[in-house]
């Protein structure tokens, strides 16, 4: 296990960040995604001076388009909101712009640049033809009824739908996107193009969906941290697991630890979190996808529905997520950006974590990185570890080109293909490079090398 730091310092690392802080002022969450893949290249970019030359970091770093449209919509007392709409067209060399849209209060352009940053790196490593992009809205569907979130999507769509493309640019869901608001734009998209493509990812089996799609998150993630234990001889099997968040990457992050035998003792959402010492088991999980899935509910009313179990408010700050501070074997952030800092990786050696693999995008801070790796624990960062979801939204855009619609079975078995390759190609490019162990330096490189070299190879554009 390599020991060197997540983000050495280095007078290229800092050079190349004042570059990009000058360039996009006010971004941090963006500054913070460059800055960790840069970090792992200047050795690449030393042994293959032809990506200084072509200046591909610099071209990189700057999205081919961006797209920022006003969003009107009226509420169910007749009135009127104006939200920001985003989509962030970041590179096409590998293939048509693929990822997905958020819809939370957070969102910014500075957000959607990190995620669609990182989604060109996370898509390159799938192994499969895919650009990589982002998008969202600074609207929450959180506390708005079924119509509100329809006319809201429905007037999203109605922008977005000039830009986006079965071949051009395909989003799919995200934070505050799921099946129901997936379908209102779907729908929305058909009407005014009057056409059934696949150009929305993660549609309901029904109507052109993949089989297994809400669940490849999920699964992935725990299939990414099944190799990771595997390269060391060892599984799952009782292993107590912390997992953060609630949504679509927790439920089926929580699914796939219960079927490998391991246990899952908490849960969370923007409200607080519980804890369950017995274990979140089928039935318990059943419980907590119908309250946040169809009821919309709080993760509080899990601790109501089952008295053992204990719940605590939402609590932040400089003392860190107390979730993290439960003993266990290892964490599965599948919440948000940066919901890991420092302090709270300091809790989880302290309490020997052997493993975090990231459902969430960029969960982790620079600090807490450095903690995971100076201590050892075998850390699987999101580009690599959450990237069955948009492995198997690329296989439904196959299955919607064939006109076709793969079993469950086959789909499992090309997301375990999928999310092996990108574990072996981790590890591999990890050592080529003299980083034995380390999954960011591997992830980074072996994503970075296939798009760089198709840009150089598709001439200066
Ligand atoms: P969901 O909207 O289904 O669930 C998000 C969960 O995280 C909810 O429990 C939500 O709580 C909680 N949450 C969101 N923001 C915050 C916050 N600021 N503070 C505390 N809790 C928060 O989203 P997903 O499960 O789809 O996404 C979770 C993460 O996984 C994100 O980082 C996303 O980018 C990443 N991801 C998702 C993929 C997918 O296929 N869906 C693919 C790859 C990565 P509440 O309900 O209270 O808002």
């Amino acid at each position: 296990m390599a020991t060197d730091t997540a983000h050495a310092s280095s007078a290229f690392v800092d050079d190349f960040m004042s570059y990009v802080e000058e360039r996009s002022p006010h971004q941090p969450e963006f500054h913070q995604a460059v800055r960790e893949v840069v970090s792992s290249l200047e050795v690449v970019l030393e042994a293959r001076p032809e990506y200084r030359r072509h200046r591909i970091l610099e071209r990189l770093v700057e999205p081919e388009r961006v797209i920022q449209f006003r969003v009107p919509w009226m509420d169910d007392d007749g009135d009127v909101h104006v939200n920001r709409g985003y989509r962030v067209e970041f590179n096409s060399a590998i293939g048509p712009y693929k990822g997905g849209l958020r819809f939370h209060n957070s969102v910014n352009l500075s957000v959607l640049k990190f995620l669609g940053f990182e989604q060109i790196f996370k898509n390159s490593l799938t192994g499969l033809p895919i650009g990589g992009g982002k998008g969202g809205s600074d609207f929450s569907p959180s506390g708005r009824s079924d119509m509100e979130v329809m006319r809201f999507c429905q007037s999203f769509m109605t922008e977005l739908q000039r830009h986006i493309g079965a071949d051009t640019d395909v989003p799919a869901g995200d934070i505050g996107v799921g099946g129901r608001e997936i379908g209102y734009m779907f729908g929305q998209y058909r009407r005014i193009q009057n056409k059934f493509t696949g150009t929305i990812t993660g549609r309901a089996a029904d109507w052109g969906g993949s089989l297994l799609r809400p669940e490849a998150t999920g699964y992935g993630c725990v299939y990414f941290a099944a190799e990771m234990l595997a390269a060391k001889g060892r599984t799952l099997e009782g292993m107590n697991c912390l997992v953060s968040g609630s949504g679509n990457v927790a439920q089926y992050t929580t699914e796939k630890i219960n079927e490998l035998g391991g246990k899952v003792l908490t849960l969370s959402d923007s409200g607080g979190w519980i804890h369950d010492e017995n274990g979140i088991d089928a039935e318990k999980l059943a419980f907590v996808m119908d309250l946040k899935n169809n009821r919309r509910g709080r993760i509080s009313e899990y601790a109501e529905k089952f008295p053992n179990a204990k719940w605590y408010p939402a609590t932040g700050g400089s003392e860190g997520n107390p979730l993290w501070s439960v003993p266990a074997d290892a964490a599965f952030p599948s919440a948000t950006q940066n919901e890991i800092m420092g302090v709270d990786a300091t809790h989880l050696v302290e309490n020997k974590i052997q493993l975090v693999a990231e459902g969430a995008n960029m969960p982790t801070t620079a600090d807490g990185q450095a903690i995971f790796m100076e201590h050892g624990v075998l850390y699987g960062p999101a580009k690599a570890a959450n990237a069955g979801g948009v492995a198997v939204s690329a296989l439904e855009m196959s299955q919607a080109s064939q006109r076709l619609q793969w079993s469950r079975e086959e789909v499992d078995k090309h997301l375990k293909r999928v999310m092996k390759g990108i574990h072996d190609g981790c590890v591999h490019a990890a050592e080529s490079f003299g980083h034995e162990g380390n999954y960011i330096h591997g992830s980074n490189i072996a994503g970075f090398t296939k798009v760089a070299d198709s840009m150089i190879q598709q001439g200066l554009i």
